[in-house]
C-alpha cells in the first residue's frame, strides 16, 4: 500500500488538550517549519503557568472522580488495550500527523513506531493486574506489607525525534500504574501526541487522565517540572535539559524523576566478526532517523586489519539509502529536524576536519529542498575530535581503529555518556566479558538496535540518564511503595 500523502491537504489543529477537551491557544505561538521542505507549519501554542496549573488540577480531580488508581486493575488493562487497538485502526491518520512535522518517514511510522507503540501499551497494561503489593517476612507477632500505590499526577516531557514512541513510553506505564499524566511534547512535533490523547479518551480512559499542554521548555516545561501538584517527572531529551530539570526540581521541591538523556554510543567490531552483518548493522545504527536517535551508534571502533573492508561496505550502505520527504511512502532516509541543527552538524564536521579528520564520504548538506545532511564517515579522528566527543544528533559516523582489546575498550569509554554500545564478534567468551565491562545501559551483541522485547529496560549510565524506560522497571517507576507493620 502506498502511504504517500499531500502535506498541504492535511487539516492541522493547534490547541492544548485538557480534561478531554481541546483548549484554544492564547497569545503568540512558536513558529514551526516542515523539515522535509522548509515550509511554514503554523505556530505551536505556548501554555503558561496558569494553564499548566489548570491541567494539573483537572488531572487531580479526574483521578478522584474516576477512581482510576483504585478501580479493579483489569479495567485499566482493558481501557489501555482498546487505546492500543484504536491507534492501529487510526494508524494512517496518526502517521500523517507525525510525518508532517517530524523527521519520521510515513512508512516507518506505520510499520515501526505505531505498531511498536501499540504493542508496548498492551505490554504495560498487563502489569496493572500482575504487579502489586507484597506481604513480607516480619516477626510472627506482626504482619508486614509493602503496599504499592500510584504517584498521582505524573509530569511527562518528550523530545521531537520519535514523538509517538516517546509519548507511548511515558503514557503507557504511567496510566497502567494508575496515574494521570500532564504531558508536554516537543514544540516542533505536537500533532501526533494530541491525537493520541484524543484516542485515549475514545478508548474509554476517563477524561482528564491524559492532558497535553504545548509549549517550550523554559516556560511550559519548567512550569510542569516545578509544579507542586506533579508527583513525579518523566523526561526524555538532551542531557543539558535534564540538568536544567534537576535544578528546577531541587529549587521547587524534591520529587522523583526519570531522565532519559543523550548518548555517544560506540560500535566495536572485532576481526572475527561477520563483517557483512556488522557493516549493515553499523550503517543502520547511524542512518536510522538520520542519526537523530538517542542510541545512534555514532562511534565505530574497529580492528585495524578489517577497518578498510568495513569502511567500504558501510560507505556502500550510506550511498544506497534513499532520501525524500517524510510524506513519500518511498522515503528511507530522514531529513534533519531544523536548519539550526543542519548548521550545527556541519560545524562539528568542519571543526573535526580542521583538527585532522578525513571525510571519506558525505560531509555536507544535500543539495535538495528541506534540511538533509549527507551520510558522513570520518576517519583519522582521536578522542579529542569534536565529532568523537560531542553528541551530534546527525548522520555522522566516526571511525577509530585498534590493535588490542584493551585499546578498543579504552576508546569505547566516553567521559560523559553511557547510553548504549554494540559489539560484533564470534567469540562468545569475549562477548560476555566485554558486555560486563562496557559502561553503557544497553549492550547489543551482533546487532544494533532495539528489538520488540519490551521487557528489556532502556536507560543510561553516566550523564545519559537516571532510571529506566521500558521493561518492568518503567512500570515500577510509576508506583511508590509504603511499608505497613501491624502488631497482631
Ligand atoms: P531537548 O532536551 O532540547 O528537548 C526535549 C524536551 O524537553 C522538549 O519537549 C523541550 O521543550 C523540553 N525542554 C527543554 N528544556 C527544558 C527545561 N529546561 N525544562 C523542561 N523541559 C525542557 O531535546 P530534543 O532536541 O527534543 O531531543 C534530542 C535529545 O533527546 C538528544 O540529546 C537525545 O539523545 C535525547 N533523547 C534521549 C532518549 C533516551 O531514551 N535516552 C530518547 C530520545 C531522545
Amino acid at each position: 500500500m502506498d502511504l504517500s500523502f499531500d502535506p498541504n491537504a492535511l487539516d492541522l489543529s493547534y490547541h492544548h488538550f485538557i480534561g478531554g477537551r481541546r483548549i484554544a491557544p492564547e497569545g503568540r505561538g512558536l513558529p514551526m517549519r516542515r523539515p522535509s521542505d522548509d515550509q511554514a507549519n503554523g505556530e505551536c501554542p505556548v501554555a503558561g503557568a496558569a494553564l499548566v496549573d489548570e491541567a494539573v488540577e483537572v488531572a487531580q480531580q479526574a483521578l478522584r472522580s474516576s477512581g482510576w488508581g483504585e478501580v479493579r486493575p483489569r479495567e485499566r488493562v482493558r481501557a489501555l488495550q482498546r487505546w492500543a487497538d484504536l491507534m492501529e485502526e487510526e494508524a494512517p491518520h496518526l502517521a500523517r500527523l507525525e510525518s508532517v512535522a517530524s523527521t519520521r518517514p510515513i512508512a516507518q511510522i506505520v510499520e515501526g513506531d505505531i505498531a511498536v507503540t501499540a504493542e508496548q501499551i498492551r505490554f504495560f497494561a498487563e502489569f496493572a493486574d500482575k504487579e502489586g503489593s507484597d506481604v513480607v517476612p516480619t516477626a510472627g507477632t506482626s504482619l508486614g506489607m509493602t503496599l504499592s500505590e500510584p504517584y498521582g499526577v505524573v509530569g511527562a516531557i518528550t523530545p521531537w525525534n520519535f514523538p509517538i514512541s516517546m509519548a507511548g513510553w511515558k503514557l503507557g506505564p504511567a496510566l497502567a500504574a494508575g496515574n494521570a499524566v500532564v504531558l508536554k511534547p516537543s514544540e516542533m512535533t505536537p500533532f501526533s501526541t494530541l491525537f493520541m490523547a484524543e484516542l485515549a479518551l475514545r478508548a474509554g480512559i476517563p477524561a482528564g487522565l491524559v492532558n497535553v499542554v504545548l509549549g517550550d521548555g523554559p516556560t511550559t516545561g519548567a512550569a510542569i517540572t516545578g509544579h507542586p501538584g506533579i508527583a513525579k517527572v518523566s523526561f526524555t531529551g538532551s542531557t543539558a535539559a535534564g540538568a536544567a530539570i534537576m535544578e528546577n526540581i531541587a529549587r521547587t521541591g524534591v520529587k522523583p524523576m526519570t531522565l532519559e538523556l543523550g548518548g555517544k554510543s560506540p560500535q566495536l567490531v572485532f576481526a572475527d566478526a561477520d563483517l557483512e552483518l556488522a557493516a549493515s548493522a553499523v550503517a543502520r545504527g547511524i542512518l536510522s532517523n538520520a542519526g537523530q536517535a538517542c542510541v545512534a551508534g555514532s562511534r565505530l571502533i574497529v580492528a585495524e586489519e578489517v577497518a578498510e573492508a568495513l569502511a567500504e561496505a558501510i560507505a556502500r550502505h550510506m550511498a544506497d539509502i534513499r532520501p525524500g520527504p517524510t510524506w513519500s511512502g518511498l522515503t528511507q532516509y530522514s531529513p534533519i529536524i531544523s536548519r539550526r541543527q543542519i548548521e550545527r552538524i556541519d560545524d562539528i564536521v568542519r571543526r573535526s576536519v580542521a583538527a585532522g579528520a578525513q571525510c571519506r564520504t558525505g560531509g555536507a548538506a544535500l543539495d535538495r529542498e528541506g534540511y538533509f545532511y549527507a551520510p558522513t564517515l570520518l576517519s583519522g579522528v582521536d578522542q579529542a575530535s569534536p565529532a568523537v566527543r560531542e553528541e551530534i544528533f546527525g548522520p555522522v559516523l566516526t571511525m577509530q581503529t585498534f590493535r588490542e582489546e584493551e585499546e578498543a575498550m579504552a576508546l569505547a569509554d566516553h567521559p560523559t555518556y553511557g547510553l548504549a554500545a554494540g559489539l560484533f564478534t564470534r567469540d562468545l567468551s569475549r562477548a560476555l566479558r566485554l558486555s560486563r565491562a562496557l559502561q553503557a545501559g544497553t549492550v547489543w551483541v551482533n546487532r544494533y538496535n532495539r528489538s520488540r522485547d519490551h521487557i528489556l529496560p532502556t536507560g543510561g549510565y553516566k550523564s545519559s540518564g537516571i532510571g529506566k524506560d521500558l521493561g518492568r522497571e518503567a512500570y515500577r517507576a510509576n508506583r511508590k511503595s509504603k511499608s505497613v507493620l501491624i502488631d497482631l
